[in-house]
């Protein structure tokens, strides 16, 4: 009390970063051991064509689950790891699992889909990068054209520096998305240039669409210019009805959110898998004009 009372006065001891310096510190030092320790786990969230929900493809989605931290979302560790380096076995962790994954569905006689996988900076820029995701597909047996990058803007945000990666990367046959689209500073004019066959709108944009004639007119500029260009749209973070139906008035093609499904742990995303559409219920089978 003491300490905290003398600390109050001089404005020197600050609890509130002390415990934020403490909690990072924590996480860094587990999280070098998750991938080791089996830790680590991928989940799955379904993304589907708006017009009928069938279920076309996943994104990964990384969840730490430690002893004592209990769960630590990626929100929280992966900014992290991406800051000391950790990302990058995390990240090789991560591709390898979800090209073992998407083989074992196709081997078992499930319909192929597209697994996306979220890639940092860190890793994008590795120099040696392309070069392990050949040998991974090749370990693995995928064909790249069932693997999707998602890069946000930030990532891409100098095109000199980018560019010849991304070439390269689509020479392997994979697919690119632009994650988190509207949140970055890219220049449209860039999209045109760019090797990527899709945008993902983040969720700030798709939140109360239905209401918001502002998000509105973004997401439809956004769908106009795709179609222009070629690009597939998807919508993220879709949670409600009112918002799926706006989005299906306005023509976006893709969506992905908690309204057709959570990310769910493999054994979870393989039963979505061997249903031709994502969980509907009797209001969602209305909407979308199923019987
Ligand atoms: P993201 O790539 O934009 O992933 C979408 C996030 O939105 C996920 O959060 C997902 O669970 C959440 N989400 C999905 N549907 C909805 C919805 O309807 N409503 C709301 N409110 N949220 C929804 P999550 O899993 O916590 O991941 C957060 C971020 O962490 C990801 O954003 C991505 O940037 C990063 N991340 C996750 N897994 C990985 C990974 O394996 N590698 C890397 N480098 N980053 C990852
Ligand atoms: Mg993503
Ligand atoms: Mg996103
Ligand atoms: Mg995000």
């Amino acid at each position: 009390f003491e300490a905290k009372q003398q600390g109050r006065q001089t404005q020197i001891y600050n609890p509130t970063l002390n415990e934020q310096l403490h909690r990072r510190m924590e996480i860094e030092l587990h999280l070098r051991k998750a991938v080791e320790f089996g830790q680590l786990k991928l989940y799955y969230q379904p993304i589907v064509v708006t017009e009928n929900a069938r279920l076309v493809g996943m994104e990964s989605l990384i969840r730490w689950f430690h002893p004592v931290l209990g769960t630590v979302s990626p929100g929280e560790f992966i900014p992290i790891a991406e800051e000391t380096g950790l990302i990058v076995p995390i990240g090789r962790w991560v591709l390898e699992e979800a090209c073992r994954q998407n083989k074992q569905w196709q081997d078992s006689g499930f319909t192929p889909i597209v697994i996306s996988v979220n890639i940092s900076s860190r890793q994008f820029y590795d120099p040696l990068f392309t070069e392990s995701l050949v040998s991974l597909l090749h370990r693995t047996g995928l064909a790249p054209q069932w693997l999707e990058l998602e890069i946000t803007e930030g990532v891409m945000m100098d095109i000199h520096t980018a560019l010849p990666i991304l070439m390269d990367l689509q020479s392997l046959g994979v697919n690119l998305s632009i994650d988190d689209f509207g949140t970055g500073y890219s220049s449209l004019k860039y999209l045109k240039e760019l090797p990527v066959g899709k945008l993902k709108i983040d969720q700030s944009f798709i939140k109360h669409i239905d209401t918001n004639a502002v998000h509105t007119a973004i997401v439809q500029s956004v769908l106009a210019m795709s179609k222009q260009i070629g690009l597939d749209v998807v919508a993220e973070g879709v949670e409600r009805l009112e918002e799926l139906a706006a989005l299906r008035q306005s023509g976006c093609p893709f969506a992905q959110g908690y309204l057709f499904s959570h990310p769910v742990a493999a054994d979870e995303a393989e039963r979505l898998l061997s249903e031709t559409r994502c969980k509907l219920d009797e209001q969602l089978n209305e909407i979308l004009d199923i019987d």
